[in-house]
């Protein structure tokens, strides 16, 4: 089909292989995008063309969010300045205001977090199932030898595949063996690490077992990957008995109700995923194993628990898969994710999961003591007042200003936000 030129349509071929500039200048006439919008898309922050070129495909432009520093953290009696690239108003206040009411009483103590990924090898078209099932644990060792001589570095580093897991499972499709490849991958996320083992040892399992094999891939569920924290939560800094009460009937409530646990753990992973995010980690890889886990027993649960200690202080807990990783992915490619790493100063993927499970059990805190005594609103919109009073329009010096204005009459909100500004505009004018 003919397209002509300017007409709108989707169907580029070979943008890919635009360079950069030519890529924004294409889009820019297709969106049909002003100068203001051309420039905006041709700001690229800290990175040069060949660096965000490197990222993705189709690049176009760079996205900015903003990191703050969630403070007060002491995780196994060290402190820690922890970086959060998030754009949700009040998250970093509330890690930062409950991360100082647990380090009165010693703060955060974390178990060591096992560096270890499951890859998932699919045998299907099986003849003998047991058959296999004994070939796979005879030769178990020649393939792990198989998987280890992928990566020599890890090795090394001593790291590398470790053991196998032989699963069967019944599939419309007939039962089909799942072997679950276990590997210490060390400071990596490593998906990439257990992916490139599991292709490297299919040949020889496919002929092995007279089976043909599909799926060779990480299971972002990693189950031997658990971070687990703890941290006492000082009765008076919280706000006290009535507070505390609060907070154990909305864990209750998360407990028994699933529509609340998922708003529950959500609130976990706005800590976890800042986190993340500032170190360059795979989000979604994190969040599909968190919610993942949080079903494991067959109801979704919430990923932290509550209760009250003799003195009547709140001792709260967290059990989470994270995997982290401080190398490889682009956590030593991005530049701010670099600063962000050195900021944190951590020296070990495990160590940077204890951070996270701290910060995620902050903030569960954090939103649960909100929701308990003024309600989320209070402090949520008080921070998020600026971002209607920039929907209302107002210019840059004026925001502060109009956002105060709305938050002290209770009525933030954007019509009210554009009154608000209109009477400044015109008393100025007077
Ligand atoms: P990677 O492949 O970029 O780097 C890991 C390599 O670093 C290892 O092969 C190892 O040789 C080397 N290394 C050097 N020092 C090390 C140390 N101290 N510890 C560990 N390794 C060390 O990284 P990766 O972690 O295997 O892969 C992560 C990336 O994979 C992420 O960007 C993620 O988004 C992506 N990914 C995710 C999925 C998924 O989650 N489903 C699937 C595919 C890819």
């Amino acid at each position: 089909m003919n397209k002509k030129l300017n007409e709108f349509h989707s169907d580029i071929s070979g943008f890919y292989k635009l360079p950069l500039k030519e890529r924004q200048d294409q889009l820019a006439k297709l969106a049909n995008l002003d100068q203001e919008e051309i420039k905006l898309l041709q700001t690229l922050g800290y990175f040069s063309p060949d660096q965000i070129d490197m990222f993705i495909e189709n690049v176009v432009g760079s996205y900015q969010l903003p990191m703050g520093i969630g403070l007060n953290f002491k995780v196994n009696g060290k402190d820690y300045i922890i970086p959060m690239v998030i754009e949700e108003p009040s998250v970093v206040a509330a890690a930062s205001n409950m991360a100082k009411v647990a380090r009165k009483l010693g703060g955060f103590q974390s178990e060591e977090v096992n560096p270890v990924m499951i890859s998932q090898i699919q045998l299907t078209h099986i003849q003998d199932i047991d058959l296999a099932k004994e070939k796979l644990a005879s030769n178990k060792t020649k393939i792990l030898e198989i998987a280890n001589e992928q990566d020599p570095l890890l090795n090394k580093l001593g790291g590398g595949a470790l053991d196998l897991e032989v699963r069967i499972i019944e599939t419309r499709k007939g039962k089909m063996i799942i072997l679950h490849l276990f590997v210490n991958v060390l400071d990596a996320m490593g998906a990439n690490i257990v992916n490139t083992m599991a292709e490297a040892v299919s040949p020889y399992i496919e002929k092995l077992c007279g089976a043909k094999i599909y799926l060779r891939i990480v299971s972002n569920l990693a189950t031997q990957r658990l971070a687990k924290c703890k941290a006492v939560f000082d009765k008076d800094l919280l706000g006290g008995e009535e507070v505390i009460e609060g907070i154990l009937n909305a864990y209750e409530f998360a407990v028994a109700d699933p529509f609340r646990a998922t708003t529950h753990n959500k609130g976990i992973m706005n800590g976890i995923v800042a986190l993340a995010q500032a170190t360059g980690n795979d989000t979604r890889a994190l969040e599909a194993g968190a919610h993942a886990y949080a079903s494991l027993g067959g109801t979704y649960k919430p990923l932290t628990k509550f209760e009250v200690d003799s003195e009547g202080n709140l001792v709260g807990e967290i059990e989470v898969p994270l995997a982290f990783g401080i190398f490889g992915g682009i956590t030593k490619n991005h530049p701010m994710a670099r600063l962000a790493l050195k900021i944190l100063n951590v020296q070990s993927a495990s160590e940077l999961s204890q951070v996270a499970a701290a910060l995620g059990l902050a903030q569960n805190v954090g939103a649960l003591r909100a929701l308990a005594s003024e309600g989320i609103q209070k402090g949520h919109m008080a921070l998020h007042s600026r971002n209607i009073a920039k929907l209302a329009g107002a210019p840059d010096e004026l925001i502060e200003k109009v956002a105060k204005k709305i938050v002290e009459d209770k009525k933030i909100r954007v019509d009210y936000a554009k009154e608000v500004l209109k009477e400044i505009v015109k008393s100025k004018n007077l």
